[in-house]
């Protein structure tokens, strides 16, 4: 029975420091850190803490790391889940899928649930609204209602498309603060670049602001991808250290992948 199988979940070491740049957003995270560390002084005062956040915006840039900071930075179990998991070609099979989740995460608690891809399961209804993915999507804003004050369990979904959403999802009380996530600017990328090749060898005509000047339009994830690609480009060609033309063919490469799915778009 594929329901019985337990959540899974982890203690993330990743901090606000391994996320390049998006300052504002870290502040905003910031604050719901102190809201898992500190319950009570918001209590005290009065103050419902959120119990769902969402990230949206372009794939690769973010959201899962920032997702997973929050949990190091707050020393909470996280769950990392994919709202294609609980889509299910038997009735009743996410709902309780969702069930066992949040069963689980406050057990653990304090805790990070958090569903990359929500609109798999959090799409508007249908009228006709009893098929399976209703029932998950219900049985996610149950669960969200059903929290009281203490659980100390915080939602954080993920979508490139926040207006495919139902708005049972979006309105207050549930995912109520939306977070938007793009591509990064030019210092951003620059950021991101030094995050990726803290521990590599670059000789000492690389140039870093070249590169982020070049990778306008690229994501995070792109940009990490290229630290790496050229890391492997440079141990084939037998180099100790990572040169210039080690990045200039992994960019080419990347944006070559690019354009060819692209131009497969059209
Ligand atoms: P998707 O929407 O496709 O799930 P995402 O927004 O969740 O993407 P992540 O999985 O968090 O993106 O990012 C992919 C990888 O890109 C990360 O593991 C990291 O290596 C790199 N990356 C993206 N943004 C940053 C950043 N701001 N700082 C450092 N690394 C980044």
């Amino acid at each position: 029975d594929s329901t019985s199988e337990d959540a899974s979940f982890t203690k993330p070491k990743t901090t606000f420091q391994d996320v390049a740049g998006l300052d504002e957003v870290k502040e905003e995270l910031v604050e719901v850190v102190d809201f898992i560390k500190n319950p009570d002084k918001y209590r005290k005062m009065g103050a419902k803490v959120p119990k769902g956040i969402l990230f949206y915006g372009p794939p690769g840039t973010g959201k899962t790391l920032l997702a997973a900071s929050v949990a190091g930075e707050s020393n909470s179990a996280f769950f990392n889940t994919t709202g294609s998991e609980f889509v299910e070609k038997y009735v009743g099979v996410g709902a309780k899928r969702v069930r066992t989740l949040f069963e689980k995460a406050r057990k653990e608690a304090p805790s990070i649930i958090f569903i990359d891809e929500i609109d798999a399961i959090g799409a508007k209804r249908h009228l006709e609204s009893n098929n399976e993915k209703d029932q998950t999507l219900n049985q996610l804003l149950v669960e969200m209602d059903g929290f009281n004050k203490d659980s100390n369990v915080i939602i954080i979904g993920a979508t490139n498309r926040l207006d495919l959403l139902d708005e049972a999802l979006t309105r207050p009380g549930r995912f109520d603060r939306h977070i938007y996530i793009g591509n990064p600017n030019y210092s951003t990328r620059y950021e991101i670049l030094k995050v990726h090749t803290k521990d590599k060898p670059l000789s000492s005509e690389v140039d870093l602001e070249e590169i982020a000047r070049k990778t306008h339009g690229l994501s995070g994830a792109h940009l990490a991808n290229i630290a790496n690609e050229s890391a492997i480009i440079a141990v084939r060609e037998g180099c100790s250290q990572i040169n210039k033309v080690h990045f200039d063919k992994a960019i080419e490469r990347i944006v070559a992948g690019l354009e060819s799915k692209n131009s497969k778009l059209i």
